[in-house]
């Protein structure tokens, strides 16, 4: 198995890139799929965040109103730390369990984190190494009014809370420049995935020799 980090802001292309690199065979783990599962009810971190910020974050239907945690922690840094205090470990056990019963696998695992960067740039994962999709901000504003229906305001307003373009640059292995068509894309992650399979040589190389 291995394992490669997969990053870019909203808008950037990344969900597209995923895509391409499922197609191509890799099994991926979405970050923001795991944190949903993670508040469940019946999982620890929904009792702890009902605990902590009450029965208001109950939806009718039982499940974690996502809008009025949101509503909570928006502007209010010391909700928002706690927030994450709770949400962030079971997200980082969750994408361990599924990355251990992956493990031992001749799988290429793309794992999908918009915040790798935010999370100050550590890897608890053992990644190989990390793509960026990148794509400079008038073209993904573009991409989320057009093609997402955001409003502009909406956009910038997201934009604005995530890491900035060099941040994400500085964390990367592999750029992806999503600014082309996307015949262009699918080309650049025809050349990810080579670059993929050239580390997956190299680290079963590696392991022959440690073992031998
Ligand atoms: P992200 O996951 O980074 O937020 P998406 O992959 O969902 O971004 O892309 C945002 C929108 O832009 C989607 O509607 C997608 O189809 C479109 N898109 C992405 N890359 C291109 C491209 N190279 N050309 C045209 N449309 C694109």
């Amino acid at each position: 198995m291995i394992v490669v980090g997969l990053t870019g802001g909203i808008g950037s292309g990344k969900s597209t890139v995923a895509a391409l690199l499922v197609e191509r065979g890799a099994v991926l783990i979405d970050a923001d799929e795991a944190a949903r599962e993670v508040v469940k009810p019946g999982r620890p971190a929904y009792a702890k965040l009902v605990e902590r910020f009450g029965a208001g974050v109950v939806a009718p239907d039982g499940n974690l109103d996502r809008s009025a945690m949101a509503a909570i922690v928006f502007g209010d840094p010391e909700s928002m730390a706690d927030l994450n205090a709770i949400v962030h470990p079971e997200v980082r056990a969750e994408i361990a369990n599924r990355l251990a019963s992956l493990s031992g696998s001749e799988h290429v695992v793309v794992l999908d984190i918009p915040l790798l960067v935010e999370h100050g740039g550590q890897d608890p994962y053992g990644l190989a190494g990390v793509i960026v999709v990148d794509a400079p901000l008038d073209l993904v504003l573009e991409r989320l009014v057009k093609r997402r229906q955001m409003d502009r305001s909406d956009a910038e307003a997201r934009i604005a809370t995530q890491a900035s373009r060099p941040e994400r640059m500085a964390r990367a292995d592999f750029v992806i420049t999503n600014t082309g068509t996307l015949e262009e894309l699918e080309e650049m992650v025809g050349r990810a995935w080579a670059w993929i399979e050239h580390l997956a040589a190299h680290a079963a190389g590696d392991e022959g020799h440690s073992a031998g």
